[in-house]
């Protein structure tokens, strides 16, 4: 079983020509409510990779809450551990102006009041295999959750801010991207930043987007996956796809490599749909294009 303790946001999508200017309003083509928040996410994720996954966070008692209980429910999340808090649920802003650029505002509304977890959230988490962590959360919350003792603890650390040493601490594997693997080490090359990612905690993975993703452990072993080259429409929470999926092969007993391949081929499958939870695969998917032989 996953655990998974961390942010819900409703996005609030604007599709429009160009974002406007401070002081001008513009007519926008579409907008769409999407389900969101890096922690549902890699719940979402998870659980269409085949995992039982336990869900630990909050919303708010506005009308977004339901919604993204329902859209965690509707994948086979367990959601007893939403909690329901006063004032609105975290949302993101998002622009996006045509050409794909966007502009994001997020405001965390519930997920900031979330607290370190307690009582039935201990013993969830306890018994779990694995525990996906992600920095969407107030830092006290997400290092108490770190050392509830049990699970493997994998930690996307996006957004990147400074790690404090409790957290790594209590850090099993850490899955950056490139430039959070930079921004966390000051070292531009992946393969450095991989080297020193490992000073701080036992396994670690940057993934490269296109380039693919490389794995190291402090026992030595080193591998590059390359991505399994498909035609990328939309590259939203290929992150989290690759890191809830890498947690579910593990979970199952995979070896690094095997995992890595798991993973590369739920990002790349879920980088050829639009959206994020819209995008994630179902196992049967997954294992299609594992059988093809990538
Ligand atoms: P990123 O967060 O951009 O580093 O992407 C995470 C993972 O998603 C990568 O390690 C790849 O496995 C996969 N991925 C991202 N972009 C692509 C792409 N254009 N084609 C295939 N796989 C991709």
């Amino acid at each position: 079983m996953i655990s998974v303790f961390g942010s819900a946001n409703m996005d609030l999508v604007a599709y429009v020509a160009q974002a406007p200017k401070p002081g001008e309003t513009v007519t926008g083509r579409e907008f769409r409510t999407i389900p969101g928040g890096k922690g549902a996410n890699q719940a979402i994720a998870a659980a269409r990779a085949g995992a039982d996954v336990a869900f630990f966070g909050a919303v708010g008692d506005d009308a977004f809450g339901p919604g993204l209980r329902a859209a965690l429910a509707e994948a086979g999340v367990d959601t007893t551990g939403l909690r329901v808090v006063p004032g609105p649920s975290g949302v993101a802003h998002i622009v996006v102006q045509d050409g794909g650029d966007n502009s994001i505002i997020v405001v965390p509304g519930a997920n900031g009041a979330v607290t370190g977890p307690d009582g039935r959230d201990v013993e969830v988490i306890a018994r779990s295999d694995a525990l996906l962590l992600q920095l969407e959360l107030p830092m006290d919350a997400v290092v108490a959750a770190a050392h509830v003792p049990g699970a493997e603890v994998i930690l996307t650390p996006a957004p990147a801010v400074p790690l404090p040493a409790e957290l790594l601490e209590a850090v099993d594997l850490i899955v950056p991207n490139e430039h959070e693997a930079a921004a966390l080490t000051g070292r531009d090359d992946p393969g450095d930043a991989l080297e020193a990612l490992l000073g701080l905690v036992p396994e670690a993975v940057v993934t490269l987007g296109a380039r693919g993703a490389l794995y190291g452990s402090r026992e030595g072993v080193r591998l590059h996956e390359p991505a399994v080259p498909v035609r990328a429409v939309d590259t939203t929470a290929a992150g989290d796809t690759f890191a809830a999926a890498l947690a579910v092969a593990r979970t199952e007993g995979a070896d690094p490599a095997r995992a890595l391949r798991f993973a590369s081929a739920a990002a790349a499958l879920s980088v050829q749909r639009e959206g994020a939870s819209t995008s994630m695969p179902h196992r049967h998917e997954i294992d299609h294009l594992m059988e093809e032989g990538l």
